[in-house]
C-alpha cells in the first residue's frame, strides 16, 4: 500500500457519534423525525447572537470584496488580534498583547497547533489529560508525535485526583490539557483544583529543569449556569497556552473560527509564539477564515442566551435523577454523564436505543460505564424523551 495506513485507520473507523448520527437520520425517516430522541451531537441550538448575523451583512454590503475575502497574515489580522488582546485583557487582568493571539479555525485546530508546537517527535514526550476528556485529544497528542497519558478523577464528582495526576507526571510529560468546562462531564473545576495543579506543574517543572505546558481547552467558557467562576488558568501558570473558540461561544461550530493566546509571562513567549506560528505553518493552518475573523472583531464580547440550555439542563438532571439515574449535576458546557445501568456502556447504549433514546456510550471517553447526554437539543425534545427515559430506568429495577 502506497498511502498512510495510520491515516486510513483514521478516516475508516467510524466513530459511535458518527455511527449514531447517520442512525439517527434513517430513523427519522422511518418514524418521525419528532419521536427520535438524538442526544448525540454537541452541535449548538442556539442561534447565534442578532448582532453577529446584522455583522456579517454589514460586512458583505459595506467592506471592500476583495479585501474582505482576502488573505490576512498567517497569525491573522493584526486589527484583529488587538482587540481579542484588549477583550482577554479587559476580562481578565493579563496583559496579552497582539504578537501572542494566534488566530485558528476553531479548537481542535488549536489544539493540534498547540500540541505540535510543543511535543518533539521520537523524543518519548507525554501528555496528561484529564479523564473524561474530548476523544479527539487522543488523535491530536498522537499526530503530534506524543503519547496520551489519561489521569483518572475523583469518583462522583469527577474532579481532577490531584495526587492521581502528580503521579503520572514523569522526565517524558511536556503538557497538560485541561477542558473546563468539561465535555463530557459539565464539570467546571474549582479555582482549589487548579491552584494545585498549578503548584504540582511548577515543582515538577522545576526538578525536571524544564518546562511543562499548560493548554487550557476552553471552547465551553461562556456556558456556565452556576455560581461558579472558571478560573482564566494565565493567572495561575505561567506556561499557559489558551485555546479558544467560537463555535460553542458564539454558536458559530461550521464557521471554523478561534484563536490561541500564549501566556504574556511564560518564559520565551515570544519563541512559543514563533513555535505556535511554525506548527500552523507545518499544518497548513494558516489565515483563519478573513470574513469571521472580521465578524468576531465586531462581537469580540457579544454572548449567545443560555437560558435554553440551563432550563434543558435542569429538566434533564432533575427528572432523571428522580427516576433514579446517577450524575453530577453539570455546571457548565452541555452535557449531562450519566452512569450507564449496567456495566457495560454500550449495551445501555443499545438498550436505550430501543426506547429511540440516543445517548453516547463513553469507553473512549477514558471512562467506563457512562453515558453522555447533549442537551443542547430543542426543549421540546427533552419533554418528549422524559418518559422514554423513565420507562428506561424501570426496565433495570
Ligand atoms: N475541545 C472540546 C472539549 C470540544 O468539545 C470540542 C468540540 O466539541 C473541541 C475542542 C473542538 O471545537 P471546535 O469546534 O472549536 O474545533
Amino acid at each position: 500500500m502506497a498511502y498512510n495506513q495510520k491515516m486510513f485507520e483514521l478516516g475508516n473507523k467510524r466513530s459511535i457519534i458518527r455511527e449514531i448520527f447517520e442512525y439517527s437520520k434513517t430513523r427519522a425517516k422511518e418514524i418521525g423525525a419528532e419521536n427520535v430522541f438524538d442526544f448525540s451531537l454537541g452541535n449548538p441550538s442556539v442561534p447565534a447572537p442578532e448582532e453577529v448575523n446584522e455583522t456579517i451583512k454589514n460586512l458583505l454590503e459595506t467592506e471592500n470584496s476583495v479585501l474582505l475575502h482576502g488573505y490576512t497574515s498567517a497569525q491573522g489580522d493584526l486589527g484583529v488580534r488587538q482587540t481579542i488582546a484588549n477583550s482577554i485583557n479587559q476580562r481578565f487582568g493579563t496583559k496579552v498583547t497582539p504578537d501572542l493571539i494566534y488566530m485558528t479555525c476553531g479548537a481542535a485546530a488549536s489544539l493540534s497547533i498547540c500540541l505540535k508546537a510543543v511535543i518533539e517527535e521520537g523524543m518519548n514526550d507525554e501528555c496528561i489529560v484529564f479523564a473524561p476528556f474530548f476523544t479527539e485529544y487522543r488523535v491530536f497528542i498522537e499526530n503530534a508525535g506524543g503519547k496520551i497519558v489519561i489521569s483518572k478523577p475523583l469518583e462522583k464528582t469527577f474532579e481532577v485526583d490531584v495526587a492521581d495526576f502528580e503521579s503520572r507526571i514523569n522526565k517524558n510529560t511536556k503538557a497538560v490539557i485541561l477542558n473546563s468546562p468539561n465535555n463530557p462531564s459539565g464539570v467546571v473545576y474549582s479555582e482549589e483544583t487548579i491552584k494545585s495543579i498549578c503548584d504540582i506543574l511548577r515543582r515538577k517543572s522545576e526538578e525536571l529543569g524544564r518546562v511543562i505546558y499548560l493548554i487550557a481547552d476552553e471552547p465551553y467558557r461562556e456556558l456556565v449556569y452556576s455560581d461558579v467562576t472558571v478560573p482564566y488558568l494565565m493567572n495561575y501558570y505561567a506556561n499557559t497556552l489558551v485555546c479558544y473558540s467560537y463555535s460553542k461561544a458564539l454558536s458559530l461550530p461550521g464557521e471554523r473560527i478561534g484563536y490561541i493566546a500564549v501566556c504574556p509571562d511564560m518564559e520565551d513567549a515570544l519563541s512559543i509564539y514563533l513555535a505556535v506560528c511554525g506548527a500552523g505553518r507545518s499544518l497548513g493552518y494558516v489565515c483563519a477564515p478573513s470574513l469571521f475573523q472580521q465578524v468576531i472583531a465586531r462581537c469580540v464580547d457579544s454572548k449567545v442566551d443560555i437560558e435554553i440550555y440551563r432550563e434543558n439542563r435542569d429538566l434533564l438532571y432533575n427528572n432523571l435523577t428522580a427516576y433514579g439515574y446517577e450524575c453530577v449535576k453539570p455546571d457548565g458546557a452541555f452535557y449531562l454523564f450519566v452512569k450507564a445501568l449496567e456495566k457495560d456502556a454500550y449495551k445501555f447504549y443499545e438498550a436505550a436505543k430501543k426506547h429511540e433514546l440516543l445517548v453516547v456510550p463513553c469507553d473512549g471517553f477514558g471512562i467506563e460505564g457512562y453515558v453522555r447526554i447533549a442537551y443542547c437539543v430543542d426543549k421540546e425534545r427533552v419533554l418528549r424523551a422524559l418518559p422514554a427515559f423513565e420507562r428506561l430506568a424501570k426496565e433495570y429495577k
